[in-house]
């Protein structure tokens, strides 16, 4: 571990100020012997910042701290995009945006609720935000996958997450776009789901030209499907691109300034995942064997392919027998 720790300083120190690599994110020692990740806002334009998760599996060592977050400094208060995956982080970025402003926090806007990007949540609510997400959201809240989900992150996650962290419903569910402006500052909602999940929003400021999209977009890392409507997907991923931009915030990995480029490593994988088991599936091919049979050398260098694809093609693989009915 120790001989790893000096390239690690010294690649934070070469790319730290354009904070687009992964292993740039130096780890700081914990009281406990482990690590976890820098938190560091990053400004996009004038009083646009993110933070970056880094691309790993949630865990107690990385306090979950595995998706990203945006916020944004208005005149009326602050507008955070997502509370991330536990309220210590949703802390620590509190204490982000305290170093560069003292308005307090106005709005919370969900992009989707899945845990890395809600367990937080609470820390907003108890400040009076108003949380803003997709109704479509409700139905998986108060859903047996919800309340497991919790239980079990309770353990895996566990101090960062714990029987106080809790499961917080939107003050106001949305069923269609909405033109949000807060403080002059125009904010365009825009449904996009189903694909990643049901609920998904994207976040377009069209003044600034930055677009948070959520996990329909996944970069430097394999993407995580799940239930997701991959079909949906890809066609919710062709009309992101129809927004003037000039910064995407991905729901993982860095930013990017070429929506095009950068958003097929997760259209591509998409795409193949459909093709393989699509065509396993067709076949009446049992998964194992059309898994084992899939040329997977385009993705199995990407961080998480190990975790992920696996699961990820079985998703696909039960996806396809249904679209196939
Ligand atoms: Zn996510």
């Amino acid at each position: 571990m120790k001989l790893l720790l000096i390239p690690q300083i010294f690649l934070s120190v070469i790319l730290g100020c354009v904070g687009f690599s992964q292993s740039a994110q130096a780890q700081k020692s914990q009281p406990n012997g482990t690590a976890k990740p820098i938190m560091q806002a990053k400004q996009v334009v004038p009083n646009v910042y993110y933070v970056q998760g880094v691309s790993e599996m949630g865990s107690s060592a990385n306090q979950n701290f595995i998706s990203n977050a945006g916020f944004v400094i208005t005149p009326a208060g602050v507008v955070v995009i997502d509370a991330l995956g536990s309220p210590e982080l949703a802390r620590r970025l509190l204490a982000e945006i305290a170093k560069v402003t003292k308005k307090p926090i106005h709005t919370v806007v969900l992009t989707h609720y899945h845990a890395d990007h809600i367990y937080g949540l609470q820390e907003f609510k108890n400040l009076g935000a108003h949380i803003v997400a997709h109704g479509a959201a409700r139905e998986y809240l108060t859903s047996d996958t919800a309340r497991l989900r919790l239980e079990s992150s309770r353990q895996e996650l566990w101090p960062w997450v714990d029987e106080k962290t809790r499961l917080v419903p939107a003050d106001e569910w949305l069923h269609g776009p909405k033109a949000l402006t807060v403080g002059g500052v125009r904010f365009d909602i825009q449904p996009v789901g189903p694909s990643h999940t049901a609920e998904d929003l994207v976040v377009y400021m069209p003044q600034q030209k930055v677009l948070f999209a959520g996990d329909l977009v996944f970069r430097n890392r394999i993407p995580f499907v799940g239930q997701a409507d991959s079909r949906h997907w890809i066609e919710a991923m062709e009309s992101l691109l129809k927004f003037d931009t000039r910064w995407v915030v991905p729901g993982h990995g860095p930013i990017s300034s070429d929506a095009k480029t950068d958003m097929t490593l997760t259209r591509d994988y998409l795409i193949y995942l459909r093709e393989s088991m699509g065509r396993a599936a067709k076949d009446m091919e049992p998964f194992e064997s059309g898994y084992a049979s899939t040329d997977w050398s385009k993705f199995e260098k990407m961080p998480l392919f190990k975790s992920a694809n696996r699961m990820n093609a079985y998703n696909t693989y039960l996806l396809m027998e249904q679209e196939a009915k």
